[in-house]
């Protein structure tokens, strides 16, 4: 039996009965998508764990780590570098909200076309049921997209300490500059908040740790090209998602030791869905926790998600950081490189993640795509249509599913994802 949180939760400022709220949905919602499916690997035992004490056990090693002086980093985009937070010994964890919470509340600061993400997040913070979000010393804003950027200029007002991170919007040399600059900014912000030095030895073992933590997700990845399907889609993003909470080098073990038992299952021919199983690429705006939706609903079709091109996914952990610099400079300019291959839709123009997409499709043995986007969402919502005329003329037959986090539309597109299955099926 869990020990009595309460307390801990109490000294963060979160609204005990709010939070209960949460948790009391959170919990049979988790039972109800992930425990009950079909033949899941034992490893997966691990994350199921993760998850019943997501906000337990995990706050209270973040809680632990201030203690003995480390700062918790809060972040809502993958391209703040956890290189750097890692090399300064802060902890990085992700703050977006993949439910509804405080809706009404929420939008009484935001326009209610405001995608569900960011309404997300501020109803996580106006309702004070997120530990992570009163956890962090610092909570990093970035400017990406319009949403974001405006909301973080009411968002400071709503947390105790927002530093904004500025981005390029293309990638061109001037692009370039600006995130080096940013994150040059960014490392001197974290030595003054943690009282230590980048090193270089610090800034390689930082790189170390996330190069690990990526190189496992492409290990994953790899593994999921099998048919048949070795895991199910839901415990693939679920694994993705938990990436942004968990202790990196305790991740990194436990999904190679996944991998170590997908292994064995391919080599037995054993998965979980039957070979020959409808197997489907999911792209487009990031899933964070519990947002299980869209995913749950093709794969209750009886099709396989093989993989995501998300940052809750491939998008985010695809490249590595070159750790051969030698010196703080060179290391950082690595650390810029990696992170402007990220193809988010905020960059114009962006063909890259086409391109991506496609790559993804072919070595996962994918045979169509299902593009989600965030109602209210322009970068992703307008990039649909260019996506998927290219893949539709690559040949990979695509579905374009614009939703929130509302249940309303569960049927309507429950049917509309069967009858793309059926195309699939031929
Ligand atoms: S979709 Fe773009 S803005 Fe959103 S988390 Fe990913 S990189 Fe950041
Ligand atoms: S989903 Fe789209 S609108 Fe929402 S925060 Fe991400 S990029 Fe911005």
């Amino acid at each position: 039996m869990s020990p009595d949180y309460r307390p801990m939760w109490k000294g963060l400022g979160l609204d005990l009965e709010a939070h209960d709220a949460l948790l009391g949905v959170l919990g049979p919602l988790y039972e109800q998508t992930f425990t009950k499916q079909h033949n899941r690997p034992a490893g997966m035992a691990y994350f199921d764990f993760v998850m019943s004490e997501v906000h337990g056990l995990r706050i209270k090693e973040l809680m632990d780590a201030k203690e003995a002086g480390r700062k918790v980093v809060g972040t809502y985009c993958t391209y703040v570098p956890e290189e750097i937070v890692l090399a300064l010994d802060g902890v990085m964890v992700g703050l977006c909200a993949g439910a509804e919470f405080a809706t009404a509340e929420a939008e009484k600061f935001l326009p209610r076309n405001t995608c569900a993400l960011i309404k997300g997040a501020f109803g996580f913070a106006l309702a004070r049921v997120c530990p992570y979000l009163t956890a962090s010393d610092v909570v990093v804003g970035e400017n990406t997209c319009d949403g974001k950027k405006k909301g973080y200029e009411i968002f400071k007002d709503l947390v105790p300490r927002l530093y904004v991170m500025d981005l390029p919007q293309t990638k061109s040399p001037a692009g370039r500059a600006l995130m080096r600059d940013e994150f040059k900014k960014f490392a001197a912000y974290l030595e003054e908040l943690t009282g230590r030095k980048l090193t270089i030895e610090a800034f390689k073992k930082g790189i170390a740790m996330v190069n690990a933590k990526r190189a496992v997700m492409h290990r994953l990845a790899k593994l999921r090209a099998a048919d048949p399907a070795p895991i199910s889609g839901l415990d693939g993003l679920l694994m993705n998602q938990i990436y942004f909470y968990d202790d990196p080098a305790r991740f990194t073990q436990s999904v190679n030791k996944i991998c170590d038992e997908l292994e064995q299952r391919i080599a037995r021919r054993e998965g979980v869905a039957p070979k020959g199983t409808p197997r489907i690429l999911i792209s487009g705006c990031p899933m964070a926790v519990p947002n299980w939706k869209l995913p749950s609903i093709i794969e209750k079709t009886g099709a396989i998600i093989v993989g995501e091109e998300s940052c809750v996914g491939e998008r985010g952990t695809q490249a590595l950081t070159a750790d051969t610099g030698r010196t703080v400079d060179e290391l950082l300019d690595a650390v810029v490189d990696r992170y402007l291959k990220i193809d988010c839709a905020i960059f114009t123009p962006n063909e890259s993640r086409v391109e991506h997409v496609l790559q993804m499709a072919r070595s996962l043995n994918a045979q169509g795509v299902i593009h989600y986007g965030l109602l209210f969402c322009s970068p992703y919502q307008v990039e649909a249509g260019p996506v998927e005329r290219r893949l539709e003329k690559e040949g990979l037959p695509t579905l374009r599913i614009d939703t929130d986090y509302g249940q309303e539309d569960v049927g309507q597109i429950q049917t509309r994802v069967e009858a793309f299955v059926e195309r699939l099926r031929g």
